[in-house]
């Protein structure tokens, strides 16, 4: 089925019998080329690109619930491209290019919204920080601009400018960042993929690795056994439970994030807005309302549920920044399972057992990456390789030292 403005039109004056379901629901095959376990984000974006761009014909996503049960659709939605490091800036403007054609790639409406991203100054010694971060963006090919307080008030005046405890000096804009409706992207992906001839496989859940002199044979699922020549696991949050079926321990913890909602309010919030002295972003959803987050929680879990110390905190963070946020009521939050790495960077790379591959450690800042983390995902798997931009993800840099340290805290994620 194809959208277009005729389709819309028609079925509206048809009582919209025609629209058909956007993706198939296919029994599994006995085996495929690649197998890809988890049917979140990253591992739709990685059977769409295998499929468009390296012309796998046999290819099948295993998701153990539904299709955007997972951080796919809980998160922020926030896009951007600026990073400091020259392992990560690449890679995720790689990403931005891919968002900015995404809507066209996959004739889906992801509702992708470049309405732009502040990052808040609050001393000279960030203002240097993010001036040097500005002019690495610049240098990757991304956009920046260091914003003074006068221009910025310009853009956001209803922030609290005037005695505040944590003076705002300006600020690091980066336009062409934004948002986009994050289960329109595992929609818009899922319905690509399945086009081309993916099995996208929901209710199925990887209960085992099918291991012989250390090369991989398939999966075993809670549908039967499922052959492979090629697993590639994108769990997100649940990399640590999924890896150790196969014997391995990853250099990742799992905690929760969450995110909040407030009622619908008339459009106050132009762009996305990031507090520099706690940890609050926030935009404003098409529907209305505000959607912010903070920290994550800082214990180990596997629940999709957060606790009440850090909903005081980021709400503290919120009314620290903008004290009108008082005034609305917060109508829903929600949490996810972090998949945090030890330096606060991915992993895409292959494992030492022959045809497994992994793809996780995305930390907060998973969502932006989904095109890019499916095409380099799909381009080691298809071609054994690693993508241009992904050759630092790899499991080794913990061993040899060369960590992507992108806020320079070491292994302490609930400081990344
Ligand atoms: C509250 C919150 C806010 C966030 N905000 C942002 C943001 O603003 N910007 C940003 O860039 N990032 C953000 N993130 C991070 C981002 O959402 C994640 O990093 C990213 O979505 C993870 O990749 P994914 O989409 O593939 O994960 P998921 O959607 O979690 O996909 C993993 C899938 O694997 C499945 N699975 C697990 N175990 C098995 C198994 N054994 N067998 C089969 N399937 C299995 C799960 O059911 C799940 O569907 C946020 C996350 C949260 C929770």
């Amino acid at each position: 089925m194809k959208f277009s403005g005729f389709k819309v039109v028609k079925e509206a004056l048809t009582g919209h019998a025609g629209w058909k379901p956007l993706w198939r629901d296919p029994d599994p095959q006995p085996a495929y080329d690649i197998v890809i376990v988890g049917g979140g984000g990253h591992g739709l974006a990685t059977a769409f690109y295998l499929a468009s761009v390296f012309r796998e014909q046999r290819v099948a996503v295993l998701e153990k619930g539904w299709l955007g049960s997972g951080n796919i659709g809980r998160n922020t939605t926030i896009i951007r491209s600026n990073y400091l490091l020259p392992g990560n800036e690449p890679f995720y403007e790689f990403s931005m290019k891919l968002w900015e054609s995404l809507e066209q790639e996959t004739n889906f409406n992801s509702m992708v919204s470049q309405r732009g991203i502040i990052n808040l100054i609050h001393t000279d010694a960030q203002r240097d920080a993010y001036r040097r971060r500005g002019n690495a963006m610049l240098l990757a090919g991304a956009d920046a601009r260091l914003l003074d307080r006068e221009a910025l008030r310009k853009l956001v005046p209803f922030l609290n400018y005037d005695n505040p405890r944590f003076p705002i000096k300006g600020g690091l804009m980066q336009a062409r960042a934004g948002t986009a409706r994050h289960d329109g992207v595992a929609w818009g992906y899922a319905r690509g993929a399945d086009q081309r001839g993916v099995d996208i496989i929901q209710n199925c859940e990887v209960t085992g690795f099918r291991i012989e002199n250390g090369k991989v044979l398939g999966v075993d699922t809670s549908r039967g056994f499922i052959g492979a020549a090629k697993v590639g696991v994108a769990v997100a949050g649940n990399s640590s439970r999924v890896m150790s079926m196969a014997g391995m321990r990853l250099p990742i913890e799992s905690h929760v994030l969450q995110a909040f909602v407030s009622e619908g309010l008339k459009p106050t919030i132009p762009g996305v807005i990031t507090f520099g002295a706690g940890h609050f972003y926030v935009s404003q959803s098409d529907k209305g309302g505000l959607v912010f987050g903070g920290d994550i929680d800082g214990y180990n879990s596997y629940a999709q549920r957060g606790n009440l110390p850090v909903v005081e905190d980021v709400l503290e963070g919120g009314m620290a920044l903008m004290p009108m946020i008082g005034r609305a009521r917060l109508l829903r939050s929600w949490g996810g399972v972090m998949d945090m790495s030890m330096d606060g960077s991915p992993i895409i790379d292959r494992t030492d057992i022959d045809g497994l591959y992994f793809n996780g450690g995305w930390c907060y800042g998973g969502f932006k990456a989904t095109p890019a983390s499916g095409y380099a995902f799909a381009h080691l798997l298809s071609t054994d390789t690693p993508h241009p931009t992904a050759t630092a993800y790899r499991f080794d840099r913990f061993a040899r030292g060369y960590v992507i340290d992108e806020k320079g805290v070491g292994a302490q994620p609930n400081l990344h």
